[in-house]
């Protein structure tokens, strides 16, 4: 317990420094990734994906050779929006990634209490406060060999979500809430070993840093995102 509170206060200064849309710190022993999706503040409308542009960016971490095992908190879900469509947008966030190479990537492990953004040894995806205008954030933890030992994903309750189960299109979810799935899906690309974009350019990928309300594309890869995975994964 004691180490993990001088963790954090070590942790405290990267969080400002991620504000500015940079990265990482090491503690000497093990290092903290955290990497989020933002809003615009306030957020701007969802317009189309527009034109691949085939963009990725590695973080220079390593996936572990074997897969990981996801949890849920159910318990943070919000209560207006089905807990069932919440966790089966969480599991589809996951199985999109694992569908673009044959590495079997994510177990998912089912439910669990445990928080996230915590180092306790659960890969947990929870709601929860973040801010900044931060939509969601991954955060990670790698060892000497730069290679993640543990991953958690925090969706802000700073923001109304929506499941959107039968919509679809670019922009085709519903008003004033993001879509679980669409920031879930960004979110997991940074265990993975993918970074945030934030060229105008790069806009059509899922790693595209930023995020609108009502927005879909992001639930599917562009071909940036499936270069990112060739290249860490093969096919
Ligand atoms: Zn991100």
């Amino acid at each position: 317990m004691r180490r993990y509170r001088a963790f954090m206060l070590f942790a405290l200064p990267i969080l400002l420094l991620v504000a500015f849309g940079s990265d990482v710190a090491n503690s000497g022993h093990e290092g903290l990734i955290i990497r989020a999706a933002l809003a615009a503040n306030p957020v701007g409308a969802c317009t189309s994906a527009g034109t691949d542009n085939q963009v990725y960016s590695l973080t220079g971490y390593k996936f572990p050779s074997t897969s990981m095992t996801f949890k849920t908190n159910q318990s943070t879900f919000p209560t207006y929006i089905s807990k069932s469509e919440v966790q089966s947008a969480i599991k589809s966030a996951f199985t999109t990634w694992d569908g673009a190479t044959k590495r079997a990537l994510f177990v998912d492990g089912g439910t669990t209490t445990a928080k996230a953004n915590t180092k306790d040894g659960v890969n947990t995806v929870a709601f929860g406060n973040l801010g900044g205008g931060y939509v969601a954030a991954a955060y990670g933890w790698f060892n000497t060999s730069n290679v993640v030992i543990e991953f958690d994903i925090t969706l802000s309750t700073s923001y109304t979500w929506a499941t959107n189960v039968t919509k679809n299109g670019d922009c085709g979810g519903a008003a004033n809430a993001f879509d679980v799935r669409n920031i879930t899906t960004h979110e997991v690309g940074h265990p993975i070993g993918l970074n945030d974009l934030y060229g105008t350019s790069d806009k059509a990928q899922t790693m595209y840093g930023y995020a609108a309300y009502q927005e879909l594309y992001k639930r599917t890869l562009a071909n940036g995102d499936k270069k990112g995975v060739l290249v860490l994964f093969g096919q």
